[in-house]
């Protein structure tokens, strides 16, 4: 897509930290990063979230993505890793090509506390949601 800055760092037309190039998927620097070694990877082809990429090429990001956690694990040693995937600009997605975030973790500052947000919801409500949303 040509005024997407994701396919532009692909291409190489704006230049990038790469980490890892091959046929599909493409990883770089974040270039704010929460923390070093804050990395993205995403596919090659411009696919915008969840809900147009192939399954085939999502399973692969995430495939990559894990390499890419393992590699900064042993080089790093960060306590923990944070890997994150925003769809849509209300959960967090500014560039819309879509990308994972692997995030190292190294201390309590940039824990992630996603429970803190936590809602209460009644028995009734989470069965109501269970009924709604249950495929098989
Ligand atoms: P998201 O908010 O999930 O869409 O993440 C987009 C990420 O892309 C942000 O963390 C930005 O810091 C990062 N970003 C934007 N432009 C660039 C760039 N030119 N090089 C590297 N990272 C970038
Ligand atoms: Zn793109």
């Amino acid at each position: 897509m040509s005024d997407c800055i994701f396919c532009k760092i692909v291409s190489g037309d704006i230049p990038s930290y790469k980490i890892y190039d091959d046929d599909r998927v493409f990883a770089f620097l974040d270039i704010k990063p929460l923390s070093k070694g804050h990395t993205l990877v995403l596919p090659k082809e411009h696919f915008e979230n969840v809900f147009d990429i192939p399954e085939d090429l999502y399973a692969y990001m995430f495939e990559v993505a894990k390499n890419i956690s393992a590699n900064i694990k042993e080089k790093y040693q960060p306590e923990g890793i944070f890997i994150n995937q925003n769809n849509g600009e209300m959960a967090g997605q500014s560039v819309l090509h879509i990308h994972i975030h692997v995030k190292p973790i190294y201390n309590e500052s940039q824990k992630h506390k996603e429970e803190d947000k936590g809602m209460q919801l009644s028995t009734e409500e989470m069965e109501k949601i269970c009924n709604d949303l249950k495929i098989a």
